[in-house]
């Protein structure tokens, strides 16, 4: 059961579109999916539920429970069926209570009460995205910590490789930490508005710089926004369009990287 961590410092770029999306994709290929919302702002978690979802919620019961190391598994904390075959763990806006300024001198003991915390909730899903924020705060620190690979949302524009070049920072720092290398699934274009001209220009230049951008981007689609404001995944408001469509090829695309690191069986059983 693979965890991937949806990271980049950029706010704006999908990583909460990408982690709804995507999560929905895997669940319409028959894997049962997880995400997580680890970004305090928690729009994953007021996209879905309600807009006062988290304000209503008590912190208990989201993935503050996990930082806090209560003693809560997924009865308490998982909402089952936002989509079907997909679930998700709240956020809540009280998980940003932890953060300190160094997040690389967070106590390792810390780190790990989450990550078995994070074990409990996880086990028997086939796959588990996690949303996290634009920034290397505590919440985003641990939860790469306890990842097995990151997935960089990213949009194609001119300084954005600067942009990337800083995440890949982080993941370094992160496997050293570790021990051991955190694996990059892929870095997703999103937001692609053109096949020509400078928008594939910078795409090109992205590849060539980042061997790890996947073939599939996502458009740029008035139905994805649609669908955030219905509360859904953009599947279940536009099932065959064509961000649902690249969404689809991107967790394939996604599931064989997984499935060549060894963090996945080609059928998307746990390994
Ligand atoms: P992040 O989580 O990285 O901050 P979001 O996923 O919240 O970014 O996306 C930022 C905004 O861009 C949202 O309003 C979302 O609806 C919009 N958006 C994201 N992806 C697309 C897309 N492919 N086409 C059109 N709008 C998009
Ligand atoms: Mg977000």
């Amino acid at each position: 059961m693979p965890i991937i961590a949806m990271t980049n410092q950029k706010g704006g770029v999908g990583k909460t579109t990408s982690t709804l999306n995507l999560g929905a994709a895997f669940a319409r290929l028959g894997r049962r999916t997880l995400i997580i919302d680890d970004d305090p702002q928690s729009s994953l978690t007021q996209g879905l539920l309600t807009p006062d979802a988290t304000f209503v919620m008590p912190p208990e019961r989201t993935i503050y429970a996990l930082f806090a190391g209560l003693d809560a598994g997924p009865s308490e904390l998982v909402v089952e069926g936002v989509f079907p075959g997909l679930d998700l763990l709240p956020g809540s806006p009280r998980a940003g209570s932890f953060n300190r300024p160094e997040p690389h001198t967070v106590d390792p003991d810390h780190a790990a009460l989450f990550a078995e915390g994070l074990d409990r909730i996880t086990a028997g899903y086939d796959v588990v995205l996690i949303d996290t924020a634009p920034s290397l705060q505590f919440n985003t620190w641990v939860a790469l910590l306890a990842a097995d690979a990151v997935l960089v949302p990213a949009q194609a524009e001119a300084y954005g490789n600067q942009g990337i070049a800083i995440v890949f920072d982080w993941l370094h720092l992160v496997g050293h930490v570790r021990g051991r290398a955190l694996p990059i699934a892929g870095l997703l274009v999103n937001q692609h508005k053109s096949r020509r001209g400078l928008q594939q220009a910078v795409v090109d230049a992205l590849r060539e710089h980042f061997p790890e951008t996947l073939s599939t981007a996502i458009p740029d689609t008035t139905d994805i926004p649609e669908a955030i404001n219905l509360g859904k995944p953009v599947q279940a408001h536009k099932p065959r369009g064509t961000a649902a469509k690249a969404y689809d090829a991107v967790a394939r695309e996604i599931g064989a990287r997984l499935a060549a690191l060894g963090l996945m069986a080609g059928d998307g059983k746990d390994r």
